[in-house]
């Protein structure tokens, strides 16, 4: 019986650890994407803050294309003011003047504008093309870590899979059939009975059922079904509480319900 027991728990250990990796390795292609996603934002942040310097380059072509066209207009009319016949020419030529010039203001004061927002966006696109350096390398360090994790996991699989295979054969046709119905419907098949529970379902067990198990037998939970087994290697681990000393005599107070064993 201990044998089976041993059995049992070693092929559900080996089983649980198949498909924890099983789990992992699906979710490798998942931290790709991850680190593929977080490079593509930081490019196309890279790329727009690229953009937004070139259509302020362009901007300020055309406000300087712009200046100049005022101040040839200002020059022309400051020309004309010198042969002007009459006050009312003067004054229309010196309205000209002053809207050239107030056009020429305006425009130096956007093409300053322009260049500070381009200041800023240098120093963004500066910070942009370094977090793409850093995510390119981060998804090349992904990419590496990922496939050396498949090898790995490939590599444990085959062996638990061959664990798996001999574990089988030693357990009778009708214990695996009971096993395995159990793993398809709850995910574990055998469980450990601890302080009169079943760890699978957290049940309490009948004192008859916690008995037997201490004398080392492999019983169904009533809750759950599944298999039970007691592990006395498992007796006064630190998890348990420790029990409360008589003063003075070394010996435990003995509690309702811890009584016998
Ligand atoms: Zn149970």
């Amino acid at each position: 019986m201990q044998t089976l027991i041993e059995n049992l728990v070693k092929l559900q250990a080996v089983e649980l650890e198949r498909i924890r990796l099983s789990q992992d390795m699906r979710a490798l292609p998942g931290e790709i994407a991850g680190a593929e996603a977080a490079l593509g934002a930081a490019e196309r942040q890279s790329a727009e803050v690229s953009a937004a310097l070139n259509r302020e380059e362009t901007l300020r072509t055309r406000l300087e294309r712009e200046t100049e066209g005022h101040r040839q207009k200002a020059a022309r009319f400051r020309a004309q003011h010198n042969s002007v016949k009459t006050p009312e020419q003067a004054a229309a030529i010196e309205h000209e003047i002053a809207f050239a010039t107030a056009e020429i203001g305006r425009l130096e004061d956007e093409e300053l504008a322009s260049l500070e927002r381009t200041e800023e966006q240098e120093g963004a696109l500066a910070r942009a093309r370094g977090q793409v350096e850093e995510l390119a390398g981060a998804l090349e360090k992904t990419r590496e870590r990922t496939s050396a994790r498949q090898k790995q996991h490939a590599e444990q699989l085959a062996a638990l899979n061959a664990e798996r295979d001999r574990v089988r054969l030693e357990i009778g046709p009708e214990w695996l059939a009971r096993f395995d119905r159990l793993a398809a419907a709850r995910g574990t098949g055998i469980a450990r009975a601890e302080n009169q529970q079943c760890t699978g379902c957290r049940m309490g067990l009948r004192p008859q059922i916690w008995n037997q198990l201490r004398e080392g037998e492999l019983l169904a939970c009533d809750s759950c079904s599944r298999l039970l087994y007691w592990d006395p290697a498992m007796v006064a681990t630190p998890k348990q509480p420790q029990p409360e000393m008589i003063p003075g005599t070394g010996q435990a107070v003995r509690k309702p319900g811890q009584a016998g064993g």
